[in-house]
């Protein structure tokens, strides 16, 4: 079977107002639980790259990408993960509405073929709204390893539809799927037998149910839904039934169901309850006997389990993991960082020759070449290196299932924070860019937990600041000697500052919800995905394409102004000051008070559009070179700042401010986007930054009163 893919950028919508590019495309919604592999089959199929990893809910809109094979045109839907159409969170509400309410022509309900019975929840409940289900068991690799045999034919005849089962990261096992499409068959609704009297219950509503509804929602669920209280859903069903608030004869059969059932004893929480009980016994009824599970499987993991999540030993195995990364990323940097910043400064010559051949005024050469090219060739080699190799270290922890791990791990602190669990995830995506971070919260189901968790992402540092903490640390604390103390002590003393960063995430989390953000904390299951071997090649490529060279193009993509920027400020000057001093000058006597100086602190205010930029602006400042100093070595940096006043002191108080200030632009422009509230972008912004004067405030002080450092 031909596939051919069309890549057409990917496209996010929300909720279900995707339209077909015209009526003969067959749209399909890519469903299932989170983690099963469903944006790898929409990837495969629709040769888009979405981003696949192994941790709940990444896939937080509805993204579209199409597909055709000789029969048809598809168009593919990949949908949030989700549990159950009963939607908690708002990510469950965008996939419970397309997939009720979307008119998908199928709906692929994509499982985890090592916990096939779980996912089964999912595929009955579509089952109840659809008439065109496929259900297409992933991982079937993994499933073989760990001697999951599963019975494919026997499953296909007791749910009714076609069942397939492939592995997604071999792309030709989905031909299969693009079959199974292709001769898919509208079959019937599936019926599940519930208690007595919620069957009578809904045979009364049922019978009321306008034909015209009829024909387009499946009269028995709707009538399910109308008894057991899901609100949101109620509303949208109301939109799509033409408004069954105003039919009184429907209004009428909802109270008497309602009467009946509360008579038997199950409304109102009840009902919910029988629902949830006999979807799990059917699930466990259509996998008994299909499913042949090896008993080692989940002793290994749970064996695994023992040691990362105890209580003895989950913290310090976190903790050792991070100076792992940290060291690998300080050591592995060095030299390519060297090798990079040789070669781009080498290119600067020659531009200047470039220049010079052209007969181009000085001053255009200055502010290209000295302003625009030296930022963005500082920040390319500054920050490249330990980016190409954070960000494949972090994924494959991702891919390998220890991420949710930690958040189980941090589960407890959260709590007692009166947040959720689930900002430890949100909290570790922030490690890469916190702007990622604050679209990630989407994952967390109540408003109040994923404003905690918005509000305080910027708390722990993102990629872009590990350049400036790790020059600091190292110039000032380590030593640039070179050798294994010294680059284990440099991420030792990182992972210090990250830790600290959590910390300080917990207290501001605790403060905000003892004040503006009140409340206890949600209930919530965190779901530990079996452990899997990452794809190691694989990995490497995605992360360095994906999320590196990503982050890198944004970073460069303001450094290139902002260099242009800073050089002005640096250059134009009245009487026999540039307007960079004058504005140093201005903040240098608050900045004192901080532990900080004004060319520091001027060098974060400028540095607002991308963190990576601070030290560079700073150095241009302090040597009022008009353009950034050619240094090479933290050595040569680090004595240079000795010169001009630098003290451990001013170094512990920069790594403070670093940690702690408003969020970059990019940032703060999602926080406005997701929260949709300038109060709370401002509180973002606020937070931190007053975190950061206060903490920056005592430690000077103590240095000052105790002269230590
Ligand atoms: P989603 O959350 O359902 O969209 O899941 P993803 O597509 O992000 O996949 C989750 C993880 O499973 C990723 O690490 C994928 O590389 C991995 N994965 C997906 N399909 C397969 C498969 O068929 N075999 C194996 N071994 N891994 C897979």
């Amino acid at each position: 079977m031909g596939i051919t893919n069309s890549s057409v950028g990917k496209k996010a919508a929300s909720g279900f107002e995707i339209k077909k590019t015209d009526e003969k495309t067959f749209t399909v919604a890519l469903a299932g639980n989170p983690n099963v592999g469903k944006s790898t089959v929409f990837n495969a199929l629709t040769g888009m790259n979405q981003h696949t990893g192994n941790w709940p809910g990444k896939t937080v809109s509805n993204a579209v990408g199409y597909c055709s094979t000789k029969k048809r045109s598809y168009m593919f839907v990949d949908i949030p993960g989700t549990y159950s159409l009963m939607a908690h969170s708002a990510e469950e509400e965008i996939a419970r509405n397309y997939i009720c309410f979307g008119s998908p022509d199928a709906v692929v309900v994509v499982c985890d073929a090592t916990c096939l019975e779980r996912n089964m929840n999912l595929v009955l409940q579509t089952m109840e709204i659809s008439k065109n289900v496929i259900v297409c068991i992933n991982l079937m690799d993994e499933a073989n390893r760990k001697g999951i045999k599963i019975n494919i034919g026997m499953l296909s005849q007791r749910l009714g539809v076609s069942v397939i089962g492939v592995t997604a990261s071999k792309k030709k096992s989905l031909s299969v799927l693009l079959s199974a499409l292709d001769n898919l068959e509208s079959g019937n609704y599936y019926k599940i037998d519930y208690p007595e009297p919620v069957e009578k219950a809904v045979n009364i509503i049922e019978k009321n149910i306008p034909e015209e509804v009829k024909k387009k929602i499946n009269p028995r669920w709707m009538s399910l839904r109308l008894i057991d209280s899901d609100l949101s859903l109620e509303s949208e069903i109301d939109k799509h039934s033409g408004g069954f608030a105003e039919n009184a004869e429907l209004c009428l059969a909802v109270s008497k169901a309602k009467a009946i059932l509360d008579k038997s004893g199950f409304y109102p929480e009840k009902v919910c309850d029988a629902v949830a009980s006999s979807l799990l016994s059917k699930a466990h009824e259509i996998c008994s006997g299909a499913v042949e599970i090896k008993e080692s499987y989940s002793k290994t993991d749970r064996r695994f389990d023992k040691i990362l999540t105890s209580r003895l030993t989950g913290y310090p195995v976190m903790i050792l993991m991070l100076i792992m990364i940290f060291w690998l990323t300080v050591t592995g940097a060095n030299y390519p960082s060297q090798l990079l910043s040789d070669f781009l400064f080498g290119i600067q010559d020659k531009l200047s020759e470039l220049f010079y051949a052209l007969n181009s005024p000085q001053w255009l050469h200055d502010c290209l070449v000295l302003g625009v090219y030296r930022v963005l060739a500082w920040v390319i080699s500054v920050m490249l290196p330990p980016m190409a190799i954070f960000f494949p270290l972090f994924s494959l922890l991702e891919d390998s299932g220890y991420l949710p791990r930690v958040a189980y791990n941090l589960d407890k602190p959260f709590r007692l924070c009166n947040a959720c669990g689930k900002q430890a995830l949100t909290m570790c995506m922030g490690f890469g860019c916190n702007a990622a971070g604050v679209v990630g919260c989407r994952i967390i189901d109540s408003p109040r937990e994923r404003l905690l968790a918005i509000l305080t992402n910027s708390l722990v540092p993102c990629n872009g600041k590990f350049p400036t903490l790790i020059t600091i640390i190292t110039v000032f604390f380590i030593g640039t000697s070179s050798g294994l103390f010294s680059s284990v002590a440099s991420a030792a003393a990182l992972t210090a500052v990250i830790v600290l960063g959590v910390l300080m995430t917990f207290a501001a989390t605790k403060l905000l919800s003892e004040t503006v953000l009140k409340g206890v904390p949600s209930s919530f299951t965190l779901e530990l995905p079996p452990y899997r071997k990452p794809k190691i090649a694989e990995t490497l490529v995605r992360s360095i394409f994906d999320r590196a060279l990503f982050v890198l193009g944004r970073a460069a993509a303001v450094a290139a102004p902002a260099g242009l920027i800073i050089w002005l400020l640096a250059n134009i000057s009245t009487g026999d000051s540039n307007i960079l001093g004058i504005l140093s000058d201005f903040l240098d006597p608050f900045a004192r008070l901080m532990g900080l100086d004004g060319v520091i602190l001027i060098a974060f205010i400028l540095g607002f559009p991308a963190n990576e930029i601070v030290i560079p602006i700073m150095l241009m400042a302090y040597f009022s070179l008009g353009s950034l100093p050619d240094l090479g070595t933290s050595a040569e940096i680090g004595a240079l700042l000795i010169e001009n006043g630098w003290t451990k002191a001013t170094a512990l108080c920069m790594i403070l401010f670093s940690l702690m200030h408003w969020p970059c632009s990019t940032t703060l422009i999602t926080v406005k986007k997701e929260t949709g509230s300038i109060k709370y972008t401002l509180l973002a912004a606020a937070l931190p930054t007053l975190m950061g004067v206060i903490a920056c405030m005592i430690t000077a002080e103590f240095c000052r009163v105790t002269g230590f450092c």
